[in-house]
């Protein structure tokens, strides 16, 4: 049975865009397999928690259409899914191992440490913990029973190296000689990532682990760690973490990396998860478009790419935008209209619709259509142009316009046409001059059919 799982911790506002990355791998991974895609909330890090922070992943999880077979909103046979309730099996497995002589308790205090820390590093060495408790245990165990010490577990790294192949990154080797006794269970009871992460892994049996590369620094403690507890491996597999399109890490300062920032401009859960599917695969026909069915099919986390994959919003709007004209106009002034009312702004139905054709072809989001199509709900307060020595020009083509009984974008055409010929200027500027009393912009829909959808009346009037 193929397991996967992401494991957000709820230490900001939202959920990045790269762990939507990863999650989607995961999904379609264990999708793909018939198995299970979990969510658990790695909350132990209690001093970056944000307020609301998993509330708020868990609900981007659902919008982007990711749905977890278990999770701590919908439960499951491993519960709980948040790590902050399963203290107590943390302390089990820590106390196991120390039982194993595979881990020994600690109680150096901080200063102590630091100290240490920065004599290693001035002599340029790795700074690592210098056993002086584990060489010390059995006074040590006695004097937290005696005096009931705060302590913390420390896993015994043991001699030796660790080799281990990572789908993405083959074989990986490293000299245990590098790694520190890494804390395990802290003195106010929480595990660190390092336990928690493997604990639950091999509790919730996830077969295969697909994260960012950022976590392959710890993959070799954890292995240390399932080896002392004498569990069977999981897969690993390291994505690379997405760029920005000058190759930077993605990061707020460049771009919005928040996934519900996307969705709330009008980004499509699909047209997300399409471009997000592209970040460190491809389609193996070549293929940009298609749905996350067919990406469940030819998905295979052999072909995961190591290049690190840049991450354009640019590219993602023109996504977007395909996905946006396949849906026929009914369906885009349905998406417009509940867009705008979620941001409390109810726009008439009618005008919207006979708007859709207009701009259609010209919008890649659903947040585009108000600035283009504002002037029709409204007169517009900014004139990109001064027209205000165009007065007579401006009388002369209300005259004209007034002349036309059926009031059609064909017949505003020509009588357009016919009076800019008569006045022999140019046509440009004219229509310019029109385009601007219409929507106070340069660039606006196609004039005459815009001015159809106005009326009459309140073209004379704009004029
Ligand atoms: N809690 C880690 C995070 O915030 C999970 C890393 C992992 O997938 O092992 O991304």
């Amino acid at each position: 049975m193929t397991r996967t799982r992401i494991a957000p911790s709820p230490t900001g506002q939202d959920v990045h865009v790269g762990s939507i990355a990863a999650a989607l791998m995961n999904f379609a991974w264990a999708k793909k397999n018939n198995g299970q895609f979990i969510i658990r909330i790695e909350d132990t890090d209690r001093t970056r928690l944000v307020k609301g922070g998993e509330e708020k992943m868990l609900d981007t999880f659902d919008r982007i259409g990711l749905k977890a077979d278990e999770s701590p909103k919908v439960g499951g046979p491993y519960a709980p899914y948040r790590q902050s309730e399963r203290l107590e099996i943390y302390k089990k497995h820590a106390e196991e191992l120390v039982v194993k002589g595979k881990a020994y308790y600690c109680i150096c205090a901080p200063d102590r440490l630091t100290k240490m820390r920065e004599v290693q590093q001035a002599k340029k060495q790795i700074p690592k913990y210098d056993r002086q408790c584990f060489l010390n245990q059995e006074e040590i165990v006695k004097k937290i029973m005696d005096n009931k010490l705060p302590y913390v577990i420390r896993l015994l790294i043991p001699e030796g190296k660790i080799e281990f192949e990572d789908v993405v990154r083959g074989k990986i080797t490293i000299d245990n000689s590098n790694l520190d006794d890494q804390v395990l269970l802290k003195s106010d009871g929480f595990p660190t990532y390092h336990l928690g992460v493997v604990v639950d892994d091999h509790l919730m049996k996830i077969t295969h682990i697909i994260r960012g590369e950022e976590w392959l620094p710890s993959t070799p403690k954890h292995i240390i760690l399932y080896q002392a507890f004498e569990w069977d491996l999981p897969v690993f597999a390291h994505i690379s973490l997405l760029r920005n399109p000058d190759k930077s890490k993605l990061s707020k300062r460049k771009n919005p990396v928040w996934t519900s920032w996307y969705l709330d401009q009008g980004i499509f859960s699909e047209a997300l998860l399409n471009y997000l599917a592209l970040m460190g695969w491809s389609h193996p026909e070549g293929k940009e478009i298609f749905s996350l069915d067919e990406y469940i099919k030819v998905f295979d986390i052999k072909d995961i790419q190591k290049t690190a994959p840049v991450f354009d919003p640019v590219k993602l709007e023109w996504m977007n935008g395909v996905y946006l004209r396949k849906y026929p106009v009914s369906s885009i002034k349905y998406l417009v209209l509940e867009f705008y009312k979620k941001q409390k702004i109810n726009l008439p139905e009618e005008i919207v619709e006979k708007t859709i054709p207009l701009i259609k072809e010209r919008i890649k989001k659903l947040s585009d259509y108000l600035p283009l199509c504002e002037f029709f709900f409204k007169k517009p307060n900014i004139y990109e142009v001064d027209l205000s020595n165009k007065k007579e020009l401006l009388k002369q083509i209300k005259d004209e316009l007034e002349k036309i009984s059926d009031w059609k974008a064909n017949n505003i055409g020509e009588s357009m046409q016919g009076l800019v010929k008569n006045l022999g200027i140019k046509a440009g500027e004219f229509f310019m001059i029109i385009r601007i009393s219409m929507s106070g912009k340069k660039i606006s829909p196609p004039l005459n059919e815009s001015m159809e959808i106005l009326g009459k009346e309140e073209c004379l009037k704009r004029l």
